[in-house]
């Protein structure tokens, strides 16, 4: 086996010490393994502590973290005096370190905000301005002319264009497992498939998290839980604050169209939503979406008819030769909206616990940025931090089967005849990949599919879905039956038989 090969699994496989006391005392615990609570287990992993990541789901990442856009956004869409426009410059400058500490997609392709009408043009000068005034780098405003010389495809009532080369997109859930792999191999521990269903206080200020498998016993307490932070807060008594989730339905197109934008093109925002884009995401793939609609249910995460002929209509405006009829896939992703549309990050009225909430767009591309700002908030709350003599910043690259040469390929499947075996025909992803991912953490379908891309080309699965199952259940030692596709009762084949009712 290659020593790239190696170095990745000896890194990113679960440690085998991990091991969940009922009686530890931890420094922190976090609620939420989203983005948020991902890169703040990072962020707290280069310190001298006991950290637990307390998640809900069976896989992290699994909220709004994964149905997003994937946009690093350039640095200067929210106003200036809120924390969101603070954040979003700070974080959009980290993520190339970040990258290349840890290994997930990510490329700073710019991107192009447009005016339809010459009466949008001043808004793109308002944007332009706040940019340079938070010091975003490189922002031009590009007449009709020069925005079809860049981008052939836009439409011909383009009048201008504020180009950011600081944009970028990522694997947003890539960026999650890699996050999370990162503190782990630091020591952070993890504990999936656990809803924190209460949280109690002791006569020491010790925080008690009742979750359905054990309690978890924590000194300073991070609340990351995404549209579930208000009842997070609620059950420690540390805030009294509302979540509202504002639903954004997004499209994947077909393979075909890849290359039609080079850049994350949108035309003027609201005030509710930055508009509908067009994503040329990191695999090379077009995304438009997403919709904003407030929902009542914070599991709402269906798709619609009028979601997509609102984005289809939108973007047909700016960009033509994009079709309904090139749609692949669809998902939907909620924002945590707080009211007054800010981010709430900072100490409660509960010594001790840190809210982390209403963590909406720009979240994603704010999210390293928010890590240190909760360090640093843990820190002023009489968290002693001494950093951490192991620390390793970096984890080992994964190799790619698909992207090596035909060389490395034949030699890579004759060190190891799992690489010489292909899982997903549509990606190309070798079944030495999938194990890897079940490995690191994979426990389900969609954990398979979001670390290793086996199921998101066209055949959306119909190939790859069998052989990751017999993997899952053979190096899990899982029935079949056990399987799901997300967890829950998401469960894909059961053990009836035809007749076994009557
Ligand atoms: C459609 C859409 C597009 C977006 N596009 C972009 C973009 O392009 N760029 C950008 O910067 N931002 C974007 N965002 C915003 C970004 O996705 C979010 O800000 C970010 O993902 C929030 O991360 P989080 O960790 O706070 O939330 P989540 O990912 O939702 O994580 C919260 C976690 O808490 C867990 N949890 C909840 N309750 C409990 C409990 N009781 N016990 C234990 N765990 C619990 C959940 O299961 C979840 O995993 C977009 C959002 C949407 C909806």
């Amino acid at each position: 086996m290659s020593s790239q090969a190696e170095d990745w699994l000896f890194i990113r496989k679960i440690p085998a010490n991990e091991r969940h006391f009922d009686r530890m005392l931890y420094d922190v615990a976090i609620v939420g393994g989203g983005v948020i609570g991902c890169a703040i287990a990072r962020a707290l992993s280069r310190m001298q502590l006991r950290v637990i990541l307390v998640e809900k789901e069976c896989e992290i990442g699994f909220g709004t973290s994964k149905s997003n856009s994937g946009i690093i956004h350039a640095g200067y869409h929210a106003p200036h005096g809120t924390l969101k426009g603070e954040l979003e410059w700070a974080g959009n400058q980290m993520w190339d370190a970040l990258h290349d500490e840890l290994d997930f997609g990510f490329v700073r392709n710019g991107e192009l905000m447009l005016a339809m009408t010459p009466d949008q043009v001043p808004t793109l000068e308002h944007y332009r301005q706040q940019g340079v005034e938070r010091g975003v780098t490189g922002l031009e405003i590009w007449d009709g002319e020069r925005v079809r010389r860049e981008e052939p495809a836009l439409a011909a009532e383009v009048v201008a264009g504020l180009y950011a080369p600081t944009a970028g997109v990522v694997n947003p859930y890539e960026a999650c497992f890699s996050l999370i792999d990162s503190a782990r191999a630091n020591g952070v521990e993890v504990l999936v498939d656990s809803p924190v269903e209460g949280i109690t206080r002791d006569g020491d200020g010790v925080f008690s998290l009742l979750t359905r498998q054990r309690p978890v016993h924590a000194r300073f307490v991070v609340n990351a839980a995404g549209v579930f932070a208000d009842e997070i807060a609620r059950m420690a008594g540390a805030g009294s604050f509302r979540i509202r989730p504002r639903k954004g339905e997004e499209y994947l197109l077909d393979k075909r169209l890849r290359g039609l934008v080079k850049r994350i093109i949108f035309p003027c925002p609201t005030a509710h939503s930055k508009g509908i884009l067009v994503i040329p995401t990191y695999d090379g793939t077009l995304m438009v979406g997403p919709t904003a609609v407030f929902v009542e249910d914070k599991d709402n995460r269906t798709t619609s008819a009028a979601g997509s002929d609102e984005i289809f209509a939108a973007v047909r405006r700016f960009a033509p030769g994009i079709s309904e009829r090139d749609c692949i896939a669809e998902f939907a992703g909620l924002r945590a909206v707080a009211d007054g549309e800010d981010f709430i990050i900072g100490p409660s009225e509960q010594k001790g616990f840190i809210n982390c909430a209403g963590i909406q767009s720009p979240g994603l591309t704010a999210s390293p940025a928010i890590a240190e700002r909760i360090v640093a908030i843990l820190h002023d709350e009489g968290l002693e931090m001494t950093p951490s003599p192991t620390y390793r910043s970096h984890i080992g690259k994964r190799v790619l089967f698909a992207s090596q040469s035909l060389e490395d390929q034949v030699r890579l499947a004759a060190e190891d005849s799992r690489y010489g075996r292909i899982g997903c025909r549509c990606e190309q992803i070798s079944e030495r990949e999938i194990i890897e991912a079940i490995y690191a953490g994979a426990r389900t379908l969609d954990g398979i599919k979001f670390r290793t891309r086996a199921g998101m080309g066209r055949c959306q699965g119909g190939f790859c879905s069998w052989r990751s199952m017999q993997l899952l259940s053979s190096e899990l030692g899982i029935p079949m039956t056990a399987i799901t596709k997300r967890g829950g009762n998401s469960w894909i084949v059961c053990d009836r038989k035809e007749g076994d009712d009557a």
